[in-house]
């Protein structure tokens, strides 16, 4: 049965090990704004330079659409790598030039070097088999440590394994998968998932996945705007998608059917714009026409809290409001609290919610905090994964 092998049962020693993390991280003034995606890979790159590897970094960043644009340059990720590392790591000027071959060429035993973006090139994104080879010019053994990049059939991620015959994954990845897979196939109860953001169309499959398998589903953000009006509530100015009307009320329907509480915010914050500098708690069936909701009461906090606390096994991915605003903060921060205090195994995905988390230092108090949203959706639904299943032997 093909198995999926750790870097540490790979032969790494001497050898050109490419490794494919995930640097996708936001950038403000050239720097780095948030480098949570780069520690976490500390400890894969520190074991394979620790084993003397000649270690290969490899990752995409932002969408430059398949060309060369020094906006979305990995060089900034390079200078806090090597400050990270406290050593030096050679940024090649492209993934798959005969520049960046020489020099993973010339690596000594336990050196770095970081290819240039990978979207750099259209074949990328397209899964490009030639591409994938002119990769495979500079890796000897592939490991897969971008769990954020799993869920997409890119070549970095799928081609390249399939032609590199020592492949696995690294620490990052083995934890990811250990934990979805944990809360995948979880028989504890209660089962809570919390999910929020601003669209149900995003989150139709994870949808439609939970509520077969949990207790309750705790729906907030804009997303939960779009299950109330399709209830015949009057929502205002809010963000709702009324084209999801017909699968918000056969979802509603659902749970009803399998006694899966679905709770939607009884309390709501109301602002007259996006840009207002406060907002006013109303109940959910007296929104003011002139108002949007931003984000979820105080009454809906505690009774998600609630429901929160005595979950064995706690999934949440989205924010429940306009977070980025501290007046419609507070939503979002009253799940990140009552997660933390959840004493059942808790996950949290998802940027938005991560952040949050993040920002209310909460991150120690969660047994898993995963580094990719859309990944960690798409393993939750059970869909293949490209990025885990090219790397199995
Ligand atoms: P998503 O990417 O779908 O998880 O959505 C995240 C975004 O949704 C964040 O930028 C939030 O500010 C936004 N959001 C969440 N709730 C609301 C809301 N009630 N009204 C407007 N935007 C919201």
């Amino acid at each position: 049965m093909a198995e999926l092998r750790s870097i540490r049962d790979l032969a790494i020693e001497g050898r050109r090990t490419f490794i494919r993390v995930d640097f996708n991280v936001p950038l403000e003034n050239g720097k780095v704004a948030d480098p949570t995606r780069i520690v976490a890979t500390l400890e894969t790159i520190q074991h394979a330079m620790g084993r003397g590897a000649k270690v290969v970094l490899a990752s995409h960043a932002g969408r430059p659409k398949g060309k060369r644009n020094p906006a979305y340059s990995l060089e900034p990720v390079g200078q806090l790598l090597a400050e990270l590392l406290r050593c030096e790591v050679l940024l090649t000027d492209d993934c798959v030039s005969d520049a960046a071959v020489k020099i993973v060429g010339d690596l000594r035993d336990g050196q770095i070097a970081l290819l240039e973006n990978l979207r750099f090139h259209p074949g990328e994104e397209a899964n490009d088999e030639g591409f994938a080879r002119d990769l495979a010019r500079v890796a000897d053994v592939y490991v897969n440590d971008a769990f954020g990049a799993a869920h997409r059939a890119h070549a970095s991620v799928s081609a390249l394994p399939r032609i590199v015959r020592e492949r696995g994954i690294g620490f990052v990845m083995e934890k990811e998968i250990a934990a979805l897979e944990k809360l995948r196939t979880s028989t504890a109860r209660p089962f809570v998932a919390v999910l929020g953001g601003a669209k149900v169309s995003d989150k139709i499959g994870v949808l439609e996945a939970l509520i077969d398998r949990v207790d309750a589903l705790l729906i907030g953000g804009a997303m939960a705007n779009t299950f109330l009006a399709a209830q015949g509530l009057s929502l205002g100015k809010s963000l709702v998608e009324p084209d999801r009307f017909p699968l918000a009320r056969s979802l509603l329907q659902r749970a009803a059917a399998r006694n899966v509480k679905l709770l939607l915010p009884g309390d709501l914050v109301v602002a007259d714009s996006f840009e207002a500098s406060a907002g006013r708690v109303v109940t959910t069936n007296l929104v003011p026409d002139s108002a949007m909701a931003l984000d979820i009461g105080p009454r809906t906090v505690e009774a998600f809290r609630h429901e929160i606390l005595p979950a064995k096994a706690l999934f949440w991915n989205g924010p429940m409001g306009l977070f980025e605003k501290e007046p419609f903060s507070h939503g979002t921060l009253g799940v990140a609290h009552a997660g933390a205090d959840c004493a059942g195994f808790t996950v949290v995905g998802g940027g938005d919610s991560v952040a949050a988390v993040n920002h209310a230092g909460l991150v120690p108090r969660y047994d898993h905090v995963s580094t990719g949203g859309g990944a960690s959706l798409e393993f939750l639904e059970g869909r293949p994964m490209p990025g885990i299943d090219a790397v199995k032997s």
